[in-house]
């Protein structure tokens, strides 16, 4: 699945978006709270610029070799005693993880949050199939409970605040398990008991849990899953079997290389010195958690992407986060605008590099950014968003400079080149537009086939006088450069 289900492309999801006051309040107040802190901990760090470039040399290392370090890491995971799946896209992993969970007659899984798992839709596959998957990161059981799709890496209920959250749980909650306490109240210590509660059930119950990675380890062949609450550690800990969905570009070659990330990345996302958790395994180790372990290695586009030479960068991501809180569109549309589970300005260059440009979703996706260039600065792994984005949209007027379809931007182009390439047609165009302002006054609407334009914005009037007019009158020659 890779936009969420009935979602309108970016421009008219936008739109609606912006009309919700209550989300818009919501996200500027959350966003705002974690960049604050995120530049605290940053600031901390007198190498953090040192870090930030080490961590893309790795990453641009590991992608260079990716087929190398895939190969190595699936030697170690085999040598430990796992097995290694390969899924070239969406419907692959989730056939891989179906049969899987089919095998041990499960039918019900445990998950911890795993944006993979919801690149491939699997919740909605295992749902198709009579299993019921289970999220257990808080914020990802906000959503599920809610019938919602996430908006934000980190904060995936972002766009919700604590009285909504606590009518969901009140709502909710009994009818697939325990229920909420009857004296339940918006204080997020309760909320938080109340999911607990709630998940222990089914975390002493499932027999096979589901999971992502963070990162991959390729010379031990570990996975690593770093995460605030704990819960991940039990869905990890506590099944018979465990499953784990991992994008290919998840990838360091060793522990050296992860101890760099174990840095930026809390600094980055959550704004802390390090992880509260940070589970790592490699294969089975007999008598001691699960004992059976599968790893999941997922394409769905990432080859496409690598294959991109100046949007591969993409593939450093490390989902810290960072980007989306910075970025002015993010904060007053939120991550469902997006229509994918890659929101925010990585969003919109990702989605375009795994899926291509086919899809009216993905399309419209490098057109929504200011080009700012704030998520560029906060990048942990320095990637050069804006460059992708204008590389994007340089490759989208190519196609449709090959397409034979009237296009009205196109024409409108057309015309200011011609307009621009002669001094004296532009004075005239000026006279022309001084005196257009004489008769109607301000410019409301332009006519169609260019009305959109105007649809969402204020046109400037053309000055009484232009600048051509006030040099001759004020100088007394036509010259500018006299
Ligand atoms: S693009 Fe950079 S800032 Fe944005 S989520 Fe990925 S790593 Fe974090």
């Amino acid at each position: 699945m890779s936009t969420f289900m009935g979602m309108p492309a970016f421009p008219e999801a936008a739109k609606h978006a912006l009309a919700d006051t209550q989300l818009r309040r919501n996200l500027a107040h959350a966003t705002s709270t974690i960049r604050a802190k995120r530049e605290q901990a940053i600031g901390e760090l007198p190498d953090w610029p040192e870090l930030r470039q080490a961590a893309a040399a790795i990453k641009d290392h590991t992608l260079r070799h990716l087929d190398t370090y895939l190969e190595q890491f699936e030697g170690a995971v085999q040598q430990a005693g796992g097995h290694v799946h390969w899924a070239r896209d969406d419907t692959e992993a989730c056939r891989i993880v179906l049969d899987l969970v089919r095998a041990h007659q499960a039918d019900d899984v445990v998950k911890v949050k795993s944006m993979a798992t919801q690149e491939i839709g699997l919740n909605e596959a295992l749902g198709a199939a009579g299993v019921a998957a289970w999220e257990t990161d808080l914020a990802e059981l906000i959503v599920q409970l809610g019938d919602d799709a996430p908006s934000h890496f980190l904060v995936p209920a972002i766009h919700r605040n604590r009285t909504e959250i606590k009518e969901i749980f009140q709502r909710e909650m009994a009818a697939v398990g325990r229920p909420a306490p009857a004296d339940l109240t918006d204080e997020p210590r309760r909320l938080a008991e109340a999911a607990r509660l709630h998940l222990r059930e089914k975390f002493l119950r499932a027999k096979v849990g589901i999971s992502g990675a963070n990162f991959a380890v390729a010379d031990t062949g570990t996975l690593v899953v770093v995460e605030s609450e704990g819960n991940g550690r039990m869905c990890l800990t506590l099944p018979e079997v465990l499953i784990s969905v991992v994008g290919i570009e998840k990838l360091v070659p060793s522990w050296t290389d992860l101890e760099t990330f174990l840095q930026v990345l809390p600094r980055s996302s959550t704004a802390e010195r390090m992880n509260p958790y940070t589970s790592t395994w490699s294969g089975v180790t007999p008598g001691d958690g699960p004992q059976e372990v599968h790893v999941v290695l997922l394409d769905n586009g990432r080859s496409r992407a690598l294959a991109d030479t100046v949007g591969r960068q993409a593939l450093r991501c490390i989902r810290c986060s960072a980007c989306l809180n910075v970025c002015p569109v993010y904060e007053r549309v939120g991550g469902h605008a997006y229509g994918s589970v890659y929101p925010g300005p990585i969003g919109a260059i990702l989605n375009p590099l795994l899926h291509g440009t086919t899809d009216p979703h993905d399309a419209a996706l490098p057109y929504a950014s200011t080009l700012c260039g704030a998520c560029y600065e906060v990048c942990p792994v320095a990637i050069d968003i804006p460059s992708v984005l204008v590389e994007q949209r340089a490759a989208a007027v190519d196609t449709k400079r090959q397409s034979r379809k009237p296009d009205p931007e196109r024409a409108a182009m057309r015309a200011a080149a011609w307009l621009f390439a002669e001094p004296n047609r532009l004075a005239r165009a000026e006279r022309a537009a001084s005196a257009t302002r004489a008769v109607t006054g301000r410019i409301r609407r332009l006519p169609r086939p260019i009305a959109g334009w105007t649809d969402s914005r204020d046109i400037p009037s053309p000055p009484r006088e232009s600048f051509r007019a006030w040099w001759r009158r004020t100088r007394g020659s036509d010259s500018t450069h006299g």
